[in-house]
């Protein structure tokens, strides 16, 4: 048995439904610092003169592969540095977008709507929350993760709360926010496209083609700034996901696992290339559902169930269901025309996704890819061995 042609079997994924994303708005930002109720310090980024309007064609190809992977969700500089350029990543995780739009048009009605609808206890929330919960640190994808998820959308509306009256500033969304939304895209994004890389057979070589070689790559420094298994990881038992050879070196139970298996096997990785490949198929098909459901969550309008549950807690008035139609018809309004970073992104990932063309590995850096990065965007893809100008230019200065 060759356990480089085992493991990992087809992936069968249907091309996801999205329309690109058209246009959003980028304003001058700037970072302040606010307490919560506990007396924690916490960041939010606040929206000031609409400096200009920012569309797919700002960003180079496959951003996601580029400045995306280069921001650090840990540091706020790089934080800062990203959204200023390429505008805010509200969350798809709640929400995010609809409430930042909200914020945006305040003095409109639904503006009131989504005040009422935060306004109420989530101090104490903010605070536990903050104690348990480093967005570095914990996986996104389990389950416990969602018990603390709504810290990033609790703190966005505590700043909000902040800057209620303060007429010189338009949208508010707090950094943690824009700190999870980003990790989420630079794990799925990179998940799918490794996971796709190996499986369908695009990478031509021995060391391509296994499930190792998807989990090597996720761990590689060279072209990820972020890495490795407690980055990346989204299934439910973390440490399965590593590489072979780094499993050995740093888990005791799988190198007990691997003795054990030395009588049944006459070569030990069969087995774990095996397990390594099933958890790798179900990280890699939750990474591409979330991409998904998050571009639907970004188009998604205020319904009328949600909005019928709401006004029975918050809305204790006479004319409700008159308000109720104001309040979709205002929003639906808002929503017309307004795209942001986060679907764009997507929406350019899904594209190198869908195109039959097969992911290269650049030959100066070893990063997968498919569109060069300089190329003017929406051209056929350009069969080249690096995956940007810089890598070519290195490449031919070393070897000449
Ligand atoms: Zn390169």
């Amino acid at each position: 048995m060759n356990y480089k042609t085992t493991g990992l079997r087809s992936w069968m994924v249907l091309p996801a439904d999205f329309s690109p994303a058209h246009r959003w708005s980028g304003y001058d930002l700037e970072r302040r610092i606010a307490l919560d109720s506990d007396g924690n310090e916490f960041a939010y980024y606040a929206e000031l003169e609409e400096s200009n309007s920012l569309s797919s064609a700002d960003l180079k190809n496959e951003l996601f592969n580029n400045d995306l992977q280069k921001v650090n969700v840990e540091n706020s500089d790089s934080i800062f540095r990203f959204s200023q350029r390429y505008g805010l990543s509200p969350s798809s995780v709640y929400a995010g977008k609809q409430r930042l739009l909200w914020f945006r048009h305040r003095g409109l009605i639904p503006y009131r709507f989504a005040k009422d609808k935060y306004a109420l206890g989530y101090d104490e929330d903010i605070a536990a929350s903050i104690r348990s919960y480093s967005v570095g640190k914990t996986n996104p994808m389990t389950s416990g993760y969602m018990e603390s998820a709504f810290t990033p959308l609790l703190l966005s509306e505590h700043a909000r709360k902040i800057e209620n009256d303060n007429g010189d500033v338009r949208g508010i969304i707090s950094e943690l926010e824009i700190a999870q939304t980003i990790r989420l895209l630079q794990i799925a994004t990179q998940l799918c496209m490794a996971f796709q890389a190996n499986v369908n057979g695009d990478l031509s070589g021995a060391e391509y083609g296994t499930a190792d070689a998807v989990a090597a790559y996720l761990e590689n420094k060279k072209f990820l700034s972020q890495r490795g298994f407690d980055y990346f990881l989204i299934a439910p038992n973390l440490s399965r996901l590593n590489s072979y050879e780094t499993k050995l070196k740093s888990d005791l139970a799988f190198q007990q696992k691997i003795a054990q298996a030395g009588e049944f096997y006459s070569d030990t990785r069969v087995p774990a290339e095996l397990e390594l490949a099933e958890d790798l198929y179900r990280a890699a098909t939750d990474a591409y559902t979330f991409l998904s459901r998050s571009l639907f969550a970004y188009k998604e309008d205020v319904s009328d169930e949600i909005l019928a549950s709401e006004e029975k807690k918050f809305f204790d008035l006479p004319d409700v269901l008159e308000k109720k139609s104001e309040l979709i018809a205002e929003f639906n309004g808002m929503m017309a025309g307004e795209d942001s970073l986060p679907e764009a992104i997507i929406a350019q990932f899904f594209d190198s996704f869908n195109n039959p063309v097969p992911w290269r590995v650049c030959e100066n850096c070893n990063k997968y890819f498919k569109r060069y990065r300089e190329e003017s965007p929406g051209k056929n893809i350009r069969e080249t061995r690096f995956c940007r100008r810089s890598c070519n230019v290195s490449f031919n200065q070393r070897n000449s």
